[in-house]
């Protein structure tokens, strides 16, 4: 019991509001109050957390929102999943997604589109759609997604709440239904910049003290919590001595007119509160779309190579079927159009002869912009950006062009492919909309993200 609301109160309250949510958030949610509510003595003592539906959790509908996954209860818990639940969250319920996390707009989604909480009208970002509208709306105090070019950060930006993409390699992928495995990095959505960073500290593990107890043994990718500090919660208000760089290249054009006098405004903001403001170069940034939407289709098109009606989900099968018809009409029946076209897309860029120019060149693009963070990081120590383009747009009005859609990722696909963290926090509004501000920093700068990220909200 914490103040006057006992675990089981709470869980019930937030489970009725999810319950009466018009936002479609959630796929699945629990029946209700876990038998067991944790302690006080716990870090989360019974806080009920969103988490989006690619994360696996024994014995609960799990489908990254594909219809070959429906119905789905796998026999084990994603780890960043447990580390919550062991230090006290109980699971409210799924979330809504774009299929298999492919998306901008959650409107790739088997379940339905999300519609964002501040203009019903409008999309929620993607594809943690359903996770940043969920923590919007009030339906969850905080909830769960993942980000492989943006999408926590995105849907957070769109729908005014905090979301923050770790460094590579700290948080387990274990559990999570994998899109792009060398991007995907699972990460905590709430309404304030503290809130994520007390989700952070305990998806990390130990507390969030660095340390070989944060590496997961059954994720080959993990590192763990590698900071020189332990990730604590946020408390600075002033941004005396922080370097904050602009990349001039990346805001040329494509950005909304109010989105940029947002962003300007945050800067003006950040100098009152003692930092400095400096433009920096990230010659190859804005080759990161062309070289994102190479890799991380091409490594979808070999995840989802799993999917073939046999050892996961839904089976399509006639009288007489031989074993490629099955494999053949579960694909065609259980995968949505965004999902094959990346699969598509994946397999000719990984083809014999293609390899070279497709692969081979994208790989080569990332490195370059690996190195140009590293250069830029010389300089100063966050860089800033607004974390879309645009505020969120209306229902339906980007489906028909996947090129305009993978357009709006253009400020977050080049943090993605250097595997830096960043946050995205609200920054104001446009045309009465949120706006997100991203602040991204050296690998494992998460602690001078969240300070610089309280200082500005
Ligand atoms: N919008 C990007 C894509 O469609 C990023 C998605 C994500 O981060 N999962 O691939």
């Amino acid at each position: 019991r914490r103040g006057d609301l006992d675990a089981r109160e709470l869980f019930a309250a937030y489970r009725a509001r999810a319950a009466a949510d018009d936002t479609n958030s959630f796929t699945w949610l629990a029946d209700g109050a876990p038998e067991s509510v944790p302690g006080a003595e716990t870090v989360l003592a019974g806080l009920p957390i969103a988490v989006k539906d690619l994360f696996c959790i024994e014995g609960v509908p799990t489908a990254s929102c594909s219809n070959l996954l429906r119905g789905y209860r796998p026999p084990y818990t994603a780890t960043a999943i447990e580390r919550l639940q062991g230090a006290g969250a109980t699971v409210l319920g799924k979330t809504n997604q774009d299929e298999f996390a492919m998306g901008s707009s959650n409107e790739n989604s088997a379940f339905g589109a999300v519609r964002n909480p501040w203009d019903r009208t409008r999309v929620p970002g993607g594809s943690s759609g359903g996770s940043a509208a969920a923590v919007a709306a009030g339906l969850a105090p905080a909830a769960i997604g993942t980000d492989t070019g943006g999408s926590v950060r995105q849907p957070a930006a769109l729908c005014g709440v905090v979301g923050l993409k770790p460094t590579y390699g700290t948080v387990s992928r274990y559990g999570m239904i994998a899109f792009a495995s060398s991007l995907d990095q699972a990460g905590p959505i709430g309404r304030t910049v503290a809130d994520t960073a007390l989700l952070l500290q305990q998806m990390v593990g130990a507390g969030g003290q660095a340390g070989s107890a944060t590496v997961d043994p059954r994720d080959a990718t993990s590192i763990g919590w590698q900071g020189a500090d332990a990730l604590g919660i946020p408390s600075a208000d002033r941004l005396d001595g922080v370097r904050i760089g602009v990349p001039t290249e990346l805001l040329a054009d494509g950005v909304e007119p109010g989105v940029r006098a947002a962003f300007d405004a945050s800067l003006r903001h950040a100098e009152a509160l003692g930092a400095t403001v400096t433009e920096v170069t990230l010659p190859h940034a804005r080759h990161a779309l062309a070289a994102y939407y190479v890799i991380a289709p091409a490594e979808a098109s070999s995840n989802l190579s799993r999917f073939d009606g046999v050892r996961y989900g839904n089976r399509v099968q006639a009288q007489g079927d031989g074993l490629v018809d099955l494999y053949t009409k579960t694909r065609h029946d259980g995968f949505g159009p965004e999902v094959k076209r990346r699969i598509m897309l994946g397999t000719f860029a990984l083809s014999s002869g293609y390899y070279d120019a497709y692969y081979g060149r994208a790989q080569q693009v990332r490195t370059k912009i690996v190195e140009d963070y590293r250069a830029a990081f010389e300089d100063v120590d966050l860089i800033a950006t607004p974390t879309s383009p645009s505020v969120a747009w209306e229902l339906g009005a980007l489906t028909d062009d996947p090129v305009a859609m993978y357009a709006q990722d253009v400020m977050t696909l080049p943090v993605s492919l250097a595997g830096i963290p960043a946050i995205s926090i609200p920054a104001g509004l446009a045309d009465g909309l949120p706006v997100g501000l991203q602040l991204a920093g050296p690998a494992f700068s998460e602690p001078r993200i969240l300070d610089a990220a309280h200082a500005l909200e």
